[in-house]
């Protein structure tokens, strides 16, 4: 069942949704080589607790961070840790608060240090890929014409979109119904009405689509090795003009004060 959310209801999680984009440029500040990815997570969760709102992952089916921190060829849900980030890695954060009984998600890939062309072209793309998913998610449209914005995008440069794992309704719970997936077929699939706050959340392979998930349970990685990234925005279906209730200007002022 689609919980369709109110005006007033759509506020209130715009503002979980920018805590979510502040939260991730607070870690934006801190990356770079040599730190660990459990020390990201203890800087999101305190950032998030001073704003009065709850890590929404913490404890959610039983994860254990606040962060999802996945590197290279990890795809989603990497469990913080010990790991060190070093020049060249590419790392996908996904972030999610609970304040006044809403939820925001949103999340982002960096890049460590100097990058291929390659992975630049990957992350670029796949972060395109989500506005031509944004663009589809207006009334009338159907939730197949988001997946198909999304796939017909990253897949004429070769790359695999995921399909093991899809985006979702947002709002009094972190996931929702309906499932939007990033692949799908234009025309297909539920209606979009305005008063539906959905998670669009293309994950992109830079080899083949196919993903496998670790021992601890989590971590989803690609099965050839091959480096992915996730970007997602927490977006309110409208007529005319989606809505993007989380916002990336933040991290990618943050992003270009690092870099000059
Ligand atoms: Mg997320
Ligand atoms: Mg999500």
């Amino acid at each position: 069942m689609i919980c369709f959310k109110t005006e007033e209801e759509i506020e209130i999680q715009r503002k979980s949704s920018l805590l979510v984009g502040k939260t991730l440029a607070e870690v934006a500040r801190h990356l770079k080589p040599g730190v660990e990815t459990i020390a990201l997570d203890r800087i999101a969760e305190t950032f998030i607790r001073d704003h009065h709102a709850i890590p929404g992952f913490k404890g959610y089916g039983g994860f254990p961070g606040s962060l999802c921190i996945s590197v290279n060829d990890q795809v989603v849900h990497g469990i913080p840790g010990k790991t060190i980030l070093k020049d060249g890695d590419i790392v996908s954060i996904d972030c999610g608060v609970l304040m006044n009984g809403f939820y925001g998600d949103s999340a982002y890939t960096f890049a460590i240090g100097e990058v291929s062309e390659e992975i630049r072209l990957l992350m670029q793309r796949t972060k395109e890929s989500l506005y031509k998913g944004i663009e589809a998610a207006i009334e009338g449209n159907r939730i197949g014409d988001i997946g198909y914005a999304v796939q017909s995008h990253v897949e004429q440069y070769g790359y695999g979109v995921v399909r093991e794992l899809v985006g979702h309704g947002v709002g009094r719970k972190l996931h929702e119904a309906p499932e939007v997936p990033n692949y799908g077929r234009k025309g297909n699939g539920t209606r979009l009405r305005t008063g539906m706050v959905i998670a669009i959340e293309p994950m992109v392979n830079l080899g083949a689509r196919y993903v496998f998930q670790e021992d601890d349970g989590w971590t989803i990685r690609t099965k050839d090795g091959s480096p992915a990234a996730h970007y997602e925005h927490t977006v309110a279906v409208r007529a005319g003009k989606a809505d993007v209730l989380s916002s990336f200007e933040e991290i990618e002022s943050v992003i270009k004060n690092m870099n000059g």
